[in-house]
């Protein structure tokens, strides 16, 4: 079995316990991991916190940490394969995937270390003549950051290259569902060069070690990605440390399709957006609304495409779906399928867990017209679509919103017009016109409402790594007026 360690303040050593990481394409172990407890947070804060104010990090330029975070990219670049096959391995997302992704956490990680020596201060014209006032752009401190099991390169790569670029320090809490690439990922940090405790990473399970690192009372922010029911929790020990938060959390959105689409491109872009990551993405289009004239031809090409996605070992290129990241998630999935049937939603394909070993589940679609499924509200992080039809725009808008989540939303029309009114009417912090799933370094990411608040990628994300400090400088030399008047 393959070994894996922490990383806390420059060093590799095991945790307090260890735990086994299951490989999901099999059921069986394949490597042991360090769990790390309070003592082992608590050593990793206290590193990050001494790198932040009493290290050589403190010391460098905005532009020596932008060529450390471009020296980082490179490491990333030249390890793409182990890091792409560390993932499937022990989440069971694709290969075909994960090496594309990682080669895009890549510009990130570029994108950050050129931003780095572009946060500006700025200077105040102040209401008082001998007065100079100026803002200060300062890090925000020491961050936690805390990831679900999809995607944690890229999941964490959001964070810390910003953070980085920012000039903060920072514990990263791997997910115990598949902490390997970022376990890995700690040797290229050590690597590039960053001063010891800068970059911390570590993994363990929510109560003793998420929970004991949010609440830690030398964390300055924490930025979270993951379910509500776990950023309630985040939330809640916030209050212990008052540290500000960012949350990514999940989504319900709305994939709306009328019946000038393309319907060949949009069902490509459907198939991308709810089978793709075998569905464990958070931007999963995982709520169907067809218009009505549309709706029967539109299933058929989808159902046509579902049945013929390869499902097999994530390790194989020509593989389409792989097995869900943890059998938890794919009871889940079954179990939530189950009740939605009961609800009276029919079945169009998929709709079973597939036959032997791993975490397989079928590529799903549920037609949820007149039913009241609670497909159409619940996450099901998994392949499983729920399909609705609609008669007009101002319906397909009400539907579209009829959630608590509001991450992203994709429309597909021609009509421009519409484009821009559905664009403007929808609550969501990302909206795809006539494509689906593409992100970017330069497009910030975040969600509405239950989906969160707080934005990854682009320039404002390095910004909300920082906090302003206002410096008064008086320039006259009379002597200070009356004391008992405030100036
Ligand atoms: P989760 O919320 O169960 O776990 C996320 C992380 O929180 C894990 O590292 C876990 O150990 C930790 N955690 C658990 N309890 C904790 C506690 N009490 N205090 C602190 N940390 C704790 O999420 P998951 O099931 O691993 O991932 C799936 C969820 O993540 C889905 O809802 C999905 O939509 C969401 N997600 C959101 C985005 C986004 O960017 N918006 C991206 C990917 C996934």
């Amino acid at each position: 079995m393959q070994h894996f360690q922490c990383y806390i303040d420059g060093e590799f050593a095991d945790g307090e316990a260890r735990f086994e990481s299951i490989d999901p394409a099999t059921g069986a172990a394949w490597a042991e991991m360090p769990e790390a407890r309070e003592a082992d947070v608590n050593r990793a804060v206290e590193a990050a916190h001494r790198a932040l104010y009493a290290g050589l990090w403190s010391k460098l330029t905005a532009t020596q940490r932008g060529k450390l975070l471009y020296k980082l990219a490179d490491l990333v670049a030249e390890n793409a394969q182990k890091l792409a096959e560390l993932e499937t391995r022990d989440t069971g997302k694709i290969i075909r995937e994960t090496s594309a992704q990682i080669a895009y956490v890549v510009e990130y990680y570029r994108y950050y270390a050129g931003i780095a020596d572009k946060i500006e201060g700025s200077y105040l014209p102040i209401d008082k003549p001998d007065m100079d006032v100026w803002l200060r752009r300062e890090p925000i401190g020491v961050v936690a950051m805390v990831v679900p099991w999809n995607s944690q390169l890229f999941l964490s790569a959001v964070k810390i290259g910003p953070a980085l670029a920012a000039g903060c320090t920072m514990v990263v809490k791997a997910s115990e569902d598949g902490p390997a690439p970022l376990l890995e990922f700690a040797r290229l940090i050590y690597e590039a060069g960053f001063p010891a405790g800068v970059v911390n990473i570590i993994t363990g399970f929510g109560p003793a070690c998420g929970a004991a690192l949010s609440r830690h009372p030398k964390v300055d922010h924490i930025a979270f990605t993951g379910g509500p029911e776990t950023a309630r929790h985040v939330v809640r020990n916030s209050a212990e440390n008052l540290a500000s938060t960012s949350l990514e959390l999940g989504g319900k959105s709305p994939f709306i399709v009328f019946a000038d689409a393309d319907l060949e491109s949009a069902a490509n872009a459907q198939v991308a957006g709810i089978f793709a990551a075998t569905g464990q993405s958070c931007v999963a289009g995982s709520r169907l609304l067809v218009e009505t004239s549309v709706k029967d031809r539109f299933l058929d090409i989808l159902k046509a495409k579902a049945e013929a996605v390869r499902i097999g070992s994530p390790l194989d290129m020509a593989t389409e779906v792989g097995p869900l990241a943890t059998r938890r998630q794919r009871d889940h999935i079954e179990a939530l399928v189950g009740r939605s049937l009961a609800d009276g939603a029919r079945l169009v394909t998929g709709g079973r867990a597939a036959e032997g070993a791993g975490y397989y589940y079928q590529p799903t679609i549920l037609d949820c017209d007149g039913s009241a499924s609670p497909s159409l509200e619940e996450e099901f992080f998994g392949p499983v679509l729920s399909v609705v039809s609609f008669e007009t725009e101002a319906e397909a808008l009400a539907t579209a919103n009829n959630t608590r989540y509001g991450l992203a939303a994709g429309l597909f029309t021609r009509d421009l017009t519409r484009a821009h009114r559905l664009m403007k009417g929808i609550r969501a912090g990302i909206v795809w016109v006539n494509t689906y799933r593409a992100v970017s370094p330069i497009a910030p990411f975040g969600g509405f409402g239950l989906s969160g608040h707080g934005r990854e990628g682009g320039m404002a994300a390095a910004l909300d790594f920082t906090r302003t400090k206002t410096v008064w400088l008086r320039t006259s030399d009379e002597p200070i007026a009356d004391p008992f008047v405030m100036r």
